[in-house]
């Protein structure tokens, strides 16, 4: 069987904890939606938690809570999943990307800076492999310019940045739950803000645009039955079940984390001999939960590396196509060249596989036929 490059780790618990929620009387809008919630904005130093059904779904809710608009720009980094921008784009907003730092894959803030318009909306960061981004540089840069610093922490729940979480800093952040991420709950994402509006309107989003409230209706006298629809949202709730999985992994996040640490150790103690591999960078101020361990080798190099490791069992993955050169981008004009540095990380890079559970064995296994990889 091969190595995976991510995988789930489900323990008894959380197999107690879901069928207990399938014994329950809510499957979902139930009691552990809000504890789920509670749990996340717990660990982030958040006031306010909002778990939906994906990632995706959790950046889509974040841009309705800024209130993005056909022509507003966003500014965010090329080298992460195409979501970050597109559901941006979805709200038809002008994605203005900029480039990221040659060590660390994450977002430039000189290059956000340079690309800062009277029009700019958002500045949405990607904690890539799960290594905080420039939050302080970031967020003044987005508060000079009225804008709202949004960072998409899909890879780094339990990351610490300055010796404060990841969900604390930004104005918006967005989490996923998908089961390579550092915790999952199968399908799942969540949105944490300081802010009550920004909350309430991702709140609302998530469940159709309802209001329910009578203080903020229009017709508030109604009656009980009464409810109301200020936007169009979606239906975007993430089930009672899911939730208790996420509260009890969650729970195991501090054992995920040191998992996580070791595995990235061994990583680096192995092939920090191989002169042709660039390992990952960390800055000295952050304390990441490694979800990725990105590798960078020459561009000629890594499609042969690709699948020597391929064929030998060993599932690697590249994170990621620069966002704008999916055709999708491409149609709207965008061109290859515009992020040089993200462009030329992504040319060489390779994921190894990383997750909780990755035995001492097979790590060795990946380790070794690296060190044997017969290049040309
Ligand atoms: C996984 C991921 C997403 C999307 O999350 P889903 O839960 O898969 O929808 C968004 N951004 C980044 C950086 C991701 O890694």
């Amino acid at each position: 069987m091969s190595i995976p490059y991510g995988r789930q780790s489900i323990s008894s618990e959380d197999i107690e904890a879901v069928v207990e929620a399938l014994t329950s009387e809510y499957l979902t809008t139930g009691p552990e939606v809000e504890k789920f919630e509670t749990a996340i904005s717990e660990i982030a130093q958040t006031n306010y938690s909002v778990a939906v059904s994906s990632g995706t779904a959790a950046l889509h809710c974040a841009y309705f809570a800024a209130d993005l608009q056909p022509g507003d720009e966003v500014i965010t980094t090329p080298l992460t999943f195409v979501a970050t921008a597109a559901m941006a784009s979805m709200f038809g907003a002008t994605i203005k990307f900029a480039d990221v730092q040659a060590d660390t894959g994450n977002i430039d803030p000189e290059s956000v800076k340079s690309l800062i318009t009277s029009k700019t909306k958002v500045i949405a960061g990607v904690d890539y492999a799960g290594h905080p981004v420039d939050i302080d540089e970031l967020k003044e840069i987005a508060g000079n310019a009225g804008a709202l610093f949004l960072q998409d922490a899909a890879h780094s729940i339990g990351s610490t940045y300055k010796g404060r979480p990841v969900g604390k800093d930004a104005d918006l952040t967005a989490y996923s739950f998908f089961p390579t991420k550092n915790l999952t709950t199968g399908e799942g994402g969540a949105i944490s803000s300081q802010n009550p509006a920004l909350a309430q309107r991702a709140k609302q989003f998530r469940m159709h645009g309802l209001v329910r409230d009578p203080e903020r209706m229009r017709a508030p006298n109604v009656g009980a039955w009464h409810q109301e629809v200020h936007h169009f949202g979606l239906n975007y709730r993430l089930p009672d079940v899911l939730c208790a999985l996420g509260s009890s992994q969650l729970r195991r996040i501090q054992d995920f984390k040191s998992a996580r640490t070791k595995i990235f150790d061994r990583y680096t103690a192995g092939l920090r001999e191989l002169e042709w591999i660039t390992l990952p960078k960390k800055r000295d101020y952050v304390d990441p939960m490694w979800h990725l361990y990105p590798i960078r080798v020459a561009s000629e190099m890594r499609r042969a590396l690709f699948y020597y490791l391929r064929s030998n069992g060993v599932t690697v993955q590249v994170n990621y196509i620069p966002a704008y050169w999916h055709p999708v981008y491409e149609d709207l004009g965008y061109k290859k060249g515009l992020s040089p540095i993200a462009e030329s990380y992504y040319l060489g890079e390779l994921s190894l596989p990383m997750f909780a559970e990755l035995s001492v064995h097979d790590q060795e296994k990946v380790i070794d036929l690296i060190s044997n990889f017969p290049r040309k």
